[in-house]
């Protein structure tokens, strides 16, 4: 049997995924969303030079040699510049945020003053530009400041606005349907019957495609029959999924109709079985406009194969340019025997060690079990054919997140 090596299988998923249109979107709608176009800053952030402090604009050849007395002249509020000209031996008060008047190029605390009437005493001397933040510190109009295919972030959105763009060209989000199949399977708080389990694996695929910004369609759960699959795929197709994950039913097994169904829907199938451990059965092909991803049904398999295909899968189709998982290095917390032609992806937890952080696989690395999947802090990566690993030597880990 031919098994897909896991990166030419991910190659393939990845082939004729292209980024989805842009849309405009506000602000306030743009967390998590993917810039079609480079940002340029409309203006220059500060647009003038303000004061960092509250106290008093000063020249500072005036205060070189304190105490001094200065005139107060006027009063500058953020908002509210000061029309005047600061000359020789007089001051403005000012306030955090305030424009520096002209002629002043310093600011002094007021805290280091002593206010009378109309007149300041400055106790100490302060160095040219003290407290003063100067026009265009933190960017300048024009300037690029946020790339396209960057997923924004909430500071993003944060300096987008600075940069006085309400609104935001962003792609749209990936539309993904998630069918559930099995005769067994009953939805969370239910009764199961004698035979039955509690269908569990879609809602983490659901949750992994609403944390890569998709939209989800929850196609529920399909009854091992062909015309039942075939249904749900329409559904799929009618809503304009850009993405099918089906899960189960993928094995050899004569209740493993998921292939079948897709097949007579037109499939065009580009591989399936992968030299995955766990996620062999998995299955990918298109259909119309609609990528499919057909992963096994037991709970881990299903995780890992959305992580390590769906993931990169929605994240072209969102428009980042940062689509790959990012491996990390750590140390084995145990040895490990040589591994065989599939890629192994351990349930691992992750500890601080002297050196570095230390991984360690969970006891038991059935696929069915999803307490010790729940636990786990990453998954720790085996090539193919690796050979025998030491506790303490290095290996590499794909974080798991939220
Ligand atoms: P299958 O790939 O359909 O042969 O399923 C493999 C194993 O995973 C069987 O024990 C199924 O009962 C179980 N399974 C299939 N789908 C789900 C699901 N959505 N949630 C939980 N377990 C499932
Ligand atoms: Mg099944």
């Amino acid at each position: 049997m031919v098994l897909m090596p896991v990166a030419d299988a991910l190659q393939r998923v990845l082939a004729e995924a292209h980024p989805l249109p842009g849309e405009r979107v506000p602000l306030n709608d743009a967390l998590g969303r993917v810039l079609v176009e480079d940002l340029a800053a409309l203006r220059t952030q500060p647009p003038a030079a303000v004061s960092a402090m509250d106290g008093f604009a000063v020249r500072a050849t005036d205060i070189a040699e304190a105490p001094v007395t200065l005139k107060v002249i006027g009063e500058v509020a953020a908002g509210h510049p000061f029309p005047g000209v600061i000359g020789p031996n007089q001051a403005a008060r000012i306030f955090t945020g305030g424009v520096m008047p002209a002629g002043s190029d310093t600011v002094v605390i007021q805290e280091l003053t002593t206010i009378t009437k109309d007149s300041v005493v400055v106790q100490k001397p302060a160095a040219h530009g003290r407290n003063v933040r100067n026009q265009g510190i933190d960017f300048a109009q024009g300037q690029i400041l946020l790339r396209k295919g960057r997923r924004l972030t909430d500071r993003d959105l944060m300096l987008a606005a600075a940069m006085n763009h309400p609104r935001l060209r962003v792609h749209r989000r990936p539309k993904v349907a998630v069918l559930g199949t099995g005769d067994e399977l009953v939805s969370p708080g239910q009764t199961p019957k004698p035979g039955e389990i509690v269908y569990s694996n879609g809602f983490a695929l659901t949750a992994l495609a609403h944390n890569e910004g998709a939209e989800v369609l929850d196609l529920g759960i399909a009854c091992d029959r062909i015309a039942e699959i075939a249904a749900a795929v329409r559904r799929a197709r009618e809503w304009q999924a850009d993405v099918l994950v089906t899960s189960g039913g993928a094995s050899v097994g004569e209740h493993d109709l998921v292939q079948r169904a897709l097949a007579a829907e037109g499939l065009d199938l580009s591989f399936w079985r992968v030299a995955l451990r766990p996620g062999r059965p998995m299955m990918h092909g298109r259909l119309g406009g609609m990528q499919v991803l057909g992963v096994p049904g037991n709970p881990v398999s299903s995780y890992v194969c959305a992580f390590l295909f769906l993931v990169p899968l929605l994240r072209r189709l969102a428009g980042r340019t940062d689509i790959e998982l990012q491996p990390c290095t750590a140390r084995l917390g145990c040895d490990l025997p040589a591994n065989d032609e599939r890629a192994d992806y351990l349930r691992a937890t992750l500890a601080e060690g002297p050196e570095a952080f230390v991984a360690t696989p969970v006891p038991s690395q059935d696929s069915s079990l999803m307490a010790p999947l729940a636990r786990a802090d990453c998954l720790l990566i085996r090539p193919p054919h690796a050979p025998a690993a030491a506790a303490g030597s290095d290996c590499v880990i794909l974080k798991l997140g939220l």
